[in-house]
Parts: C-alpha cells; sequence; structure tokens
C-alpha cells in the first residue's frame, strides 16, 4: 500500500512538477488517500487551512490550474462560473447537486449518447460534458 506522501509524489512527477511544499500539500489532499475526488478552489482551500497548511486562496486557485494544465486534473464547470477541479480525468458524467452545490460521479456505463448535433461548419466538437442536474424529492 502506497503512503500517502509517496503517492502525492508520484502523481506530481509523472506529470514532471516539481513537489514543492505546498503542491505536495494540496496533491495530498487531492489523491493522498487514492480516492478519486471533486473539488473547489475554496473547498480545497478550507481543507488546507484544517490541516495546518500555510497556503492563501489565490495559491490553491493557482495549483489548481497547474494542475489542470499538466494533465492532473479535469475542470467541470457548473452554471457557466462555478468550477470544479476533478482529479478523475476521463470522460464520464456527473451529477450535480443543486441543493449543497456538490459535483459527483454519475454511472458512465447508464449513459447512451446516440447522436451529436452537427458541428458548425468550420467548427468541430472538442469535447462533451455531461452535467445531469439533481434536487433531492420533498
Ligand atoms: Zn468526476
Amino acid at each position: 500500500m502506497a503512503q500517502p506522501n509517496e503517492r502525492a509524489t508520484h502523481w506530481l512527477s509523472q506529470a514532471g512538477l516539481r513537489p514543492t511544499r505546498q503542491r505536495l500539500a494540496l496533491a495530498n489532499l487531492l489523491v493522498g488517500d487514492g480516492q478519486h475526488r471533486h473539488v473547489t478552489a475554496e473547498s480545497l482551500f478550507d481543507s488546507a487551512r484544517d490541516r495546518g497548511a500555510a497556503v492563501s486562496l489565490a495559491t490553491v486557485y493557482n495549483t489548481l490550474r497547474a494542475f489542470c494544465d499538466a494533465g492532473l486534473l479535469q475542470e467541470v464547470t457548473v452554471d457557466g462560473s462555478k468550477s470544479y477541479f476533478d482529479t478523475n480525468t476521463h470522460d464520464h458524467p456527473h451529477f450535480y447537486w443543486e441543493d449543497d452545490g456538490q459535483l459527483s460521479d454519475a454511472p458512465a456505463e447508464q449513459l447512451v449518447i446516440t447522436q451529436l448535433p452537427d458541428a458548425p461548419d468550420g467548427a468541430e466538437i472538442a469535447s462533451v460534458d455531461v452535467v445531469i442536474r439533481l434536487r433531492r424529492r420533498a
């Protein structure tokens, strides 16, 4: 069983990122337990603070961006403005819980897309994001 720090170091190095102390602290929160998770800059900032890490929200945000650029995270945008960062970088659908603003994975094997609209002239489809919005039954 890999130790959290080992896993985080490996995660960074496979993307060619130097394991600075701040990157390592955030990587540990993201992948240290080997589970996939969805975070916002704010939620990761809160977790880092809880663990006593001395990081600013701006650093968390910039580090998440760097992890995205390195292909370690996938960004999922909800409502056109709210960004979630997903440690699972494979294509998969999401549930968005409207009540508490949480994002979670939806079962990919149950999703069937049989046809997409043609892209307009001079354009090609870059990606398809599936976000299924949920609200709890009253
Ligand atoms: Zn996901």
